[in-house]
């Protein structure tokens, strides 16, 4: 007998996605590879959840990306319990960027939703958030929002607790590459680049950037997908402590200039501790799959990496680092903004776009692709977006 859904990808949202279907009683199939050991020479897929830290938070310039991320903090702790991972840290998030003109218009949008949204936070600017957050240097004339219930989640850990949380309910987890997704009129079959093949009434795909690979999806998913470079600034001990009570930031440069994010020191599978930054001076966008996998294994662009470092010295000019390591990962955004949840026929569904924040509300986006494959309708689920292409 089949599956009732194959979920390909046991990414951040196939995971999520694949535990929320068997709470909903249906027999799942989730399918996807675990993280590469070397990927300077893996041949195949990569992921966008490959790291230790990711930035949560509520406080958000969009509506529906808030409460995204509000109903999944939500059950952070029950996640963590039923899949026996720890993954949240609650540090704080704080978003700092220009209170006016060039550049102001996140903050303001973000004000305005954490208002209607009732998102508990302060507002400081000036000398109080100087003396806040000592380690800061702002320049003159940056709002700081700070929500204390924000901070990080490790999304390797996060994926882990919904794939044992998943197995507990039933989930069966395929660890392997799907190559060829067939829909026939009695079902679906999905082919496993080692040979094994699964059938199934309907299929969700959940598989990141890769979403766009041929032969997953009947159409073409309309994402596109951003090469990102990722600096790692190692600190020591003394500079970890000193800096213990940092928070998650995402700062938006004076005068419209950019933006950048920056974690809180984080101990990593190395056992050093490092604070990380992102936010590339330029988009390169990574068109075919077989770019994308050359991205993935280039393991980053040293010129992104000066750049940002050197944003990183001029926020944190006291910041004392043993060296900077980086790192390379993709972001995938879609037309509206908007998280893809829909079907493009009765049995194949796409679960994807990221839109660069999809991390910590992974386990809401994974439940509303449950709900649209189980035939529900995402009206009334409070939001506003179509979840459409
Ligand atoms: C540098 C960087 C920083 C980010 N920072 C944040 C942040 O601070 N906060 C935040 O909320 N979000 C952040 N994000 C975004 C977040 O990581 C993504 O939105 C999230 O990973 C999307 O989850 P996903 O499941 O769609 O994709 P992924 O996490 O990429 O998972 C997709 C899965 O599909 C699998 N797969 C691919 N192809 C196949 C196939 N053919 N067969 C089977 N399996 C397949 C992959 O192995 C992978 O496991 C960041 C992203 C990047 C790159």
């Amino acid at each position: 007998m089949g599956f009732d859904v194959i979920v390909v990808g046991a990414g951040l949202w196939g995971s999520a996605c694949a535990r929320h279907l068997a709470e909903m009683g249906a027999k799942v199939a989730l399918v996807g590879p675990a993280e590469p050991e070397n990927a300077a020479t893996h041949d195949g897929v990569f992921a966008s959840h490959y790291d230790q830290a990711r930035i949560t938070r509520r406080l958000d310039g969009s509506r529906d990306w808030a409460r995204f991320a509000d109903a999944a903090m939500r059950r952070y702790a029950t996640l963590e319990a039923q899949g026996g991972q720890s993954f949240f840290y609650q540090v704080g998030a704080l978003m700092a960027g220009p209170e006016y003109g060039a550049g102001s218009d996140y903050m303001r949008d973000t004000a305005a939703v954490a208002e209607v949204e009732g998102i508990a936070h302060e507002a400081l600017k000036g000398r109080a958030l100087a003396e806040r957050f000592p380690f800061f240097a702002f320049p003159d004339g940056i709002l700081g929002l700070f929500e204390k219930g924000g901070g990080w989640i490790n999304p390797r850990a996060h994926v882990a607790a919904e794939i044992a949380s998943g197995i507990a309910k039933g989930v069966t987890l395929v660890r392997d590459e799907v190559v060829q997704v067939l829909e026939g009129s009695d079902g679906v079959t999905v082919r496993c680049a080692g040979g094994e093949v699964l059938r199934g009434d309907k299929v969700v795909v959940a598989s990141g950037a890769f979403s766009k690979a041929s032969g997953l999806l009947p159409e073409p998913v309309p994402l596109k997908a951003y090469a990102r470079t990722i600096a790692f600034v190692e600190i020591d001990e003394i500079e970890a402590n000193r800096l213990k009570d940092m928070p998650s930031v995402v700062y938006f440069f004076p005068n419209g200039a950019g933006d950048c994010y920056i974690l809180p020191p984080v101990r990593y599978p190395d056992g050093k501790t490092y604070l990380k930054i992102g936010g590339d001076p330029v988009d390169v966008e990574l068109t075919t799959v077989a770019e994308m996998k050359e991205w993935f294994r280039s393991g980053g662009d040293a010129k992104a990496v000066s750049y940002m470092a050197d944003q990183l010295f001029k926020l944190m000019p006291s910041l004392s680092s043993q060296g900077v390591t980086f790192g390379s990962c993709a972001t995938s955004f879609t037309p509206q903004g908007n998280p893809l949840i829909y079907g493009q026929t009765d049995r194949v569904f796409a679960l994807t776009g990221g839109n660069g924040a999809g991390a910590k509300c992974a386990d809401e986006i994974g439940r509303l692709g449950a709900l649209k494959v189980m035939g529900q309708a995402l009206e009334g689920q409070g939001y506003t977006t179509s979840f459409l292409p």
